[in-house]
């Protein structure tokens, strides 16, 4: 597996570091769970990295020296050769493959080569897409829409999250040559499964009987925490609280940080909203827990990990009606959906949350019913069966 631009250890929740890592680490970990070899490259972003991290018996993480180890995102694609020739040594000496698995276009760049250097089966998992992106008014270079063309032109198959993702990628590009993979993401179900919300309360050091909402991602314009922000000062309940969890993302990360305060202050809900920095992955459950609701207002989301964890937690997600979203959330059975990312209609599908407890634990209660259908070794199984017939398949050749 590649996974050039960001490491599967990395802390989720800010800087590159989302749901991408998540789905990397807990695939290559059930795909070892099942007996395969799993080998993830990643660049070097630091001195103290090892070589090699045997992460547990089956997998394995190497660390690519490529470049200066803070070199920002926008220059990776300077260093493209650099980590293609070394996870080419390295697969050639070290950690023989049967199948190269890319993740994020860049890393479909490198598999790309990889596949004809080594006549490997190729497999992409494209996580965000320039062209979905762009319709959710954040716009991509030229460079990366030719670059996405490119790997969809030979991939022998492209893993969507969901059905929905697949209609939107043949409605923006077209069927490809290969074929197309539903592997959904997942849940691990041993950290994320409903508790007790005092008690998560208390551990949290936040008061039982207010509304609590809560917002978990990488701070950024595309995540929309600022309509988290508006919906908490359109919901008129001045003892209710907005927590914020996550790190700034992206080059607009930091402004988008500091524009939340900013509009917090103006809406005069400052004293409402707390920040909290990125948390490790198994804490999370309990910030879950201690919610009346999570807000997930993206503008664009090929997934959205957090609503599904909410879920799994047995916490109604009122979210925005775009990508996985309109997948993972029945509007008025597990939680709401809102058209056009209005900051009203936000507020009015929290207050039939926080206004109605027996609803909303209704609500909660089909959630974590319905997130059990998600298992990361049900993904795995997926590829496992994916990568079987990829493997003896014809190929698809682009004539490079
Ligand atoms: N996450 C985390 N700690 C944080 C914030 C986020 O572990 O403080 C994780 C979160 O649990 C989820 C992932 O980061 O698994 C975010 O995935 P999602 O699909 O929601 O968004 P993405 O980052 O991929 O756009």
């Amino acid at each position: 597996m590649l996974s050039l631009h960001t490491s599967p250890l990395a802390q989720p929740g800010s800087g590159d570091s989302g749901g991408l890592n998540v789905y990397v680490r807990e695939v290559a970990s059930a795909l070892a769970h099942a007996g395969l070899e799993c080998t993830t490259f990643t660049r070097r972003t630091r001195a103290d990295q090892p070589d090699v991290l045997q992460v547990e018996p089956g997998y394995r993480v190497v660390h690519v020296d490529a470049g200066a180890h803070d070199l920002p995102k926008e220059a990776l694609p300077s260093v493209l050769g650099e980590f293609g020739d070394a996870v080419i040594d390295h697969v050639k000496n070290d950690f023989p493959a049967d199948i190269v698995h890319a993740n994020y276009f860049l890393s479909g760049l490198v598999a790309h080569r990889i596949k004809h250097e080594l006549e490997l089966p190729f497999v992409t998992t494209f996580h965000t897409l320039a062209k979905v992106k762009a319709e959710g008014g954040d716009v991509e270079s030229q460079w990366r829409h030719d670059a996405e063309a490119e790997i969809v032109g030979c991939a022998d198959a492209i893993c969507v999250n969901c059905s929905e993702e697949e209609h939107q990628f043949r409605r923006l590009y077209g069927n490809p040559p290969g074929r197309i993979e539903i592997v959904s993401p997942a849940v691990e179900h041993a950290f994320f499964a409903p508790g007790d919300r005092g008690g998560a309360r208390r551990a949290l050091e936040l008061p039982e009987d207010v509304p609590v909402l809560l917002f978990v991602g990488r701070i950024q314009p595309l995540k929309g925490p600022d309509v988290a922000v508006q919906a908490l000062a359109a919901l008129g309940r001045p003892d209710a609280l907005l927590l914020v969890v996550g790190g700034a993302s992206g080059v607009e990360g930091e402004a988008e940080m500091a524009h939340l305060h900013r509009l917090a202050a103006d809406l005069g809900v400052s004293g409402q909203v707390r920040f909290a920095p990125p948390q490790p992955h198994h804490i999370l459950s309990t910030y879950y827990r201690a919610a009346d609701a999570v807000v997930v207002p993206s503008r664009s989301e090929s997934f959205g990990l957090v609503a599904l964890e909410a879920s799994a937690c047995g916490v109604p997600v009122v979210a925005s009606a775009v990508g996985g979203l309109l997948t993972l959330v029945d509007h008025g059975e597990t939680g709401y959906l809102v058209p056009d990312r209005d900051p009203d209609l936000f507020a009015h599908y929290l207050r039939e949350i926080v206004d109605h407890p027996g609803h909303a634990a209704a609500l909660g209660r089909r959630a974590a019913e319905r997130a059990t259908r998600y298992t990361w070794s049900f993904a795995a199984a997926r590829l496992r069966r994916l990568y079987t017939d990829v493997g003896v398949r014809q190929q698809v050749s682009c004539g490079a």
